[in-house]
């Protein structure tokens, strides 16, 4: 189908363009999120949380096949700076990095002796640091997890040092911390609020890994902000329930990308890294853009 462009500032018209096409590449999702690239392999790999099931789109044969099933209600996933998935599940309660070998290495699962929330979404910095959100949409009911009590009492924002060890709390003032993602010079880090406040924050990365500042980025004028990612020249582009909204590093809405569907996350990938592949409900779309993204593997 032709991709349908909102373009909210002249901007815009060089990112993305209603001549493109908005691929249709899979249906048959109950809640798709989590897409990470893996340019080694040429494809893409994500959740399709309420059945418990991960699925790969093959670029170069253009099928789909699972990854792993059952798949501890997977959300979010990225990969690190060494090239592997590294995922949150729900249903585990935890955060893993599947080495090579297939073996899962569980990165965190505690916090101070309790166990997590479920975590939601997760993002590697370039010194090898996890950083993961842990609202509690997985502990909520049965569709995407396993109802339970929150052992934590709250819902954080974590991060795991470079070489692993406990998690730390480094953002204790969301309702619902959703999407996170560094600027591309990782001295900012952005990370949505879905719950009461429907927003976005940006934080200032201190080298200590230690987080300031804090001030809303910008609110969501349909649905909710869930996952987002960068482009090479700091825009942000975020799930929104009607599309994909694109955003300036100065906070100006740039422009939508229209999607029949509620989008739940995004990710860049691609041969060139300019294909947008976008979670929506249902389905995987993707969309060829005017611009390059950022991700874990090629910083
Ligand atoms: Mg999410």
């Amino acid at each position: 189908m032709s991709a349908i462009i909102e373009i909210h500032d002249e901007r815009f018209g060089a990112c993305a363009s209603s001549t493109t096409r908005l691929d249709h590449l899979y249906d048959g999702c109950r809640w798709a999120e989590g897409p990470a690239w893996f340019p080694a392999h040429r494809y893409l790999v994500w959740s399709d949380i309420p059945n418990d099931r991960m699925l790969r789109w093959d670029e170069a044969a253009g099928t789909v096949a699972e990854f792993r099933s059952p798949a501890g209600f997977s959300n979010g996933n990225t990969l690190d700076v060494e090239g592997r998935l590294v995922s949150c599940e729900h249903g585990n309660r935890r955060v893993t990095r599947t080495e090579p070998s297939g073996e899962i290495t569980v990165i965190a699962d505690r916090f101070e002796g309790k166990r997590l929330n479920s975590p939601n979404d997760v993002v590697v910095k370039s010194d090898g640091s996890v950083w993961f959100t842990d609202p509690s949409y997985g502990i909520a009911s049965h569709y995407e997890g396993h109802r339970a009590e929150s052992e934590l009492g709250g819902c954080f924002v974590f991060r795991v040092d470079p070489g692993g060890g406990a998690p730390r709390v480094v953002a204790d003032d969301f309702d619902r911390p959703n999407g996170l993602a560094f600027s591309p010079d990782e001295r900012r880090l952005f990370i949505a609020d879905s719950g009461a406040p429907h927003h976005m924050r940006v934080f200032d990365v201190g080298d200590d890994g230690g987080l300031s500042g804090g001030d809303v980025f910008a609110v969501c004028s349909d649905g909710i902000y869930d996952g987002f990612r960068f482009d090479e020249d700091g825009r942000i582009w975020t799930s929104a329930a009607d599309g994909v909204h694109c955003f300036d590093p100065d906070g100006t809405l740039l422009g939508k990308i229209l999607v029949p569907e509620v989008v739940a996350n995004v990710c860049f990938g691609g041969a060139r890294w300019n294909r947008l592949f976008i979670c929506a409900t249902t389905s995987l779309y993707a969309i060829h853009l005017g611009v390059i993204g950022v991700s874990p593997s090629r910083r």
